[in-house]
């Protein structure tokens, strides 16, 4: 029999198996339940939309059984069951191999993190087993195979006899070591013990062979020894057990067996509720963003059970968008099995539920934010531009909804803050929420805008993530406040007199001004302004575009460019003032230099790209050669 090789993912994911990183060992036992569980759901599942297939559902059952001589460990399935091609393609590699080339990426992440971006399940039997054979057999098909390896040299695949259909893992453990008690594997006692301990909640019974010694009447050392299928599990769903008596522990397993994530969640709410539509749910929160998080491939959805029996892997219609983070299951036996004949009366209940976990969630979020700083934090730096985006792509639906859950940094303590926060701290007399943009918030700190803002008193909120502005425009106000951006001619904090000064002195010096807006080109204006306390020039828009928009506009590999109008303003206390005023009057081939220099400056402080650099260098330098 020719061996095969196995692809190159899986041949190093074995690998890691076997010289098993994961001290853990023990969870083979719970991935391969799982995996027979799943195979006799998509049976079911089969058997619930095609009217072809007949099953009797109350035989489906998983069967452990051992060998204590042959050091061998089975586990049985009447699921689906495997074909040739499908063995070869399930087990021969790695199906998701997307996940692996995550892991290279995140090498320095500890080992249980990778474990848990794969779905290792079946891998995991070669941290216990010197070699595994795996005989299966398609549901409505004759033939039955074998595959069989010792490890990462290969696997050999023939054909066999298999009487029923389903799937039959048959474990050689390895030798026991001085650190490792593999044999214990094949007591009873440990089985039953892992069972209960990771896959109570599987709703399928998980059945072994346990003998039971009885006195014989009459005598008193003679035993009679009965032989008996036992079940491990409870079969009851974790869902439907009583809150007060499931274990944190419980939770979490459930939820890294179930979602494949081995970091524990930041949160989860189990939600048992009886009303004109009855149904248990268990909603998990995530401590970081899967890796297909931000991608097209990533799907949302919640898993949907009618009664204890999977009808939908993923139910997308359970979830809004800016919710599609949350991941857990909802069963409800108001709904019927069948939701491949959907009706309307189906669809409303699911609305229903939906609703209901929607304002769930949202009220978690915010309990959170509010008793668990920390954990919010790290939610939201995981899922908040989720939730910024859920505002943007709503176009202000979502706005009620959504944006007290937001977080940016502030001029506060630069740490951050929430909308409500910002509004408790406001001014006597501050009528706005200012907010500044850029790359980070060292940058955006050092703006002259924000400058001259905080010298007011006021905070600002920096913004600097590039949805964020789009987020703000959005919202427009909140709790009717504007949002008003600092580097916007809006943002104007002199007083009338103030005002009234500088336009009279802005109206003296129009030629100067003319001159040097010819002079640069790219300005809709340039004049003083007071607002500066010690940088002599900054740039503010105009109009519906601001220079951080402009940015990210242009940035998108689309057709689409934008600019925004720009001012260009002179601080009129700075001595660049005093000596363009001069220069006008006495070499306005000088000022023409000057003003494109100022230009440049200002935009290089806004992060703006220069499109003459040679130009303005050789200005800078022959000016500061006189
Ligand atoms: P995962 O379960 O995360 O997909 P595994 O490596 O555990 O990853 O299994 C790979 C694939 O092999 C599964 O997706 C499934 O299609 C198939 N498989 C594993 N065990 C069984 C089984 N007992 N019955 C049928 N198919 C199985």
């Amino acid at each position: 029999m020719a061996k095969k090789q196995f692809k190159a993912e899986s041949k190093k994911l074995m690998d890691l198996m076997i010289n098993s990183i994961y001290t853990n060992k023990e969870i083979f036992l719970r991935e391969l339940i799982s995996n027979a569980s799943d195979a006799i759901d998509k049976l079911h599942y089969r058997s619930l939309t095609d009217s072809t297939i007949e099953v009797d559902k109350s035989q489906f059952k998983i069967t452990i059984s051992v060998d204590k001589e042959a050091r061998t460990l089975t586990i049985s399935d009447n699921g689906c069951g495997m074909s040739q091609a499908e063995l070869e393609e399930n087990l021969g590699t790695i199906a998701k191999s997307g996940s692996f080339d995550f892991k290279n990426e995140n090498e320095h992440k500890k080992d249980i993190d990778i474990i848990g971006q794969f779905g290792v399940g079946f891998y995991s039997s070669f941290m216990v087993a010197q070699k595994v054979q795996v005989i299966s057999r398609k549901f409505n098909e004759e033939n039955a195979s074998l595959w069989e390896s010792e490890g990462v040299n290969g696997y050999t695949l023939e054909s066999t006899d298999k009487e029923t259909y389903g799937t039959d893992i048959i474990l050689t453990l390895k030798e026991d070591t001085e650190e490792e008690n593999y044999a214990k594997y094949l007591e009873e006692y440990t089985i039953r013990e892992l069972v209960k301990k990771y896959s109570d909640y599987i709703t399928y019974p998980i059945q072994m062979e346990v003998e039971k010694k009885t006195l014989k009447e009459g005598t008193k050392d003679e035993y009679e020894i009965e032989k008996k299928m036992e079940t491990f599990n409870s079969l009851v769903p974790l869902w439907k057990k009583e809150k007060k008596k499931i274990k944190d522990e419980e939770y979490q397993t459930f939820y890294s067996d179930k979602f494949f994530d081995y970091e524990k969640p930041l949160k989860w709410m189990h939600v048992d509720t009886e009303g004109t539509i009855s149904y248990s749910s268990i909603l998990f929160i995530p401590s970081h963003a899967p890796f297909d998080y931000y991608t097209k491939e990533f799907e949302k959805g919640l898993q949907l059970y009618s009664n204890g029996v999977l009808i939908m892997e993923k139910c997308s219609d359970l979830l809004p968008d800016y919710f599609s983070f949350v991941k857990g299951v909802v069963d409800s036996s108001d709904l019927s099995l069948n939701i491949s004949r959907e009706t309307l009366q189906q669809e409303r209940k699911l609305q229903v539920i939906a609703k209901n976990i929607e304002s769930k969630i949202h009220k978690e979020l915010l309990t959170m934010q509010k008793e668990a700083r920390e954990d919010y934090i790290k939610f939201f730096q995981a899922f908040g531009n989720n939730i910024k985006f859920g505002i943007y792509n709503s176009y202000g639906m979502n706005n009620e909804k959504l944006q007290d859950l937001l977080m940016f940094a502030s001029s506060h303590d630069e740490k951050l803050t929430t909308l409500e926060e910002y509004i408790s701290r406001l001014q006597d007399g501050q009528e706005k929420i200012y907010y500044a943009c850029g790359e980070s918030i060292s940058k955006v700190s050092m703006l002259p805008q924000v400058e001259a803002v905080k010298e007011k008193g006021y905070e600002i909120l920096y913004l600097t993530d590039y949805v964020d502005e789009f987020t703000i425009s959005m919202l427009h106000t909140y709790k009717d406040k504007h949002f008003v951006n600092v580097c916007s001619e809006e943002a104007d904090l002199a007083s009338e007199e103030e005002k009234a000064e500088l336009n009279k002195k802005n109206e003296d010096c129009k030629e100067l001004f003319t001159l040097m807006k010819e002079a640069i080109g790219e300005v809709t204006e340039v004049r003083f302004t007071n607002k500066l306390k010690n940088h002599p020039v900054c740039l503010s828009s105009t109009g519906g575009v601001s220079v951080e928009m402009e940015k990210v506009i242009n940035a998108m590999p689309t057709e689409e460019k934008v600019k925004a109008s720009t001012i260009l303003e002179i601080n009129e206390n700075h001595e660049i003032a005093k000596k363009i005023e001069t220069l006008a009057k006495e070499n306005p081939e000088e000022l023409k230099n000057y003003s494109k220099i100022l230009y440049a400056q200002a935009r290089l402080i806004e992060g703006l790209p220069i499109e003459n650099p040679t130009e303005i260098s050789n200005l800078i330098l022959s000016s500061l050669a006189k």
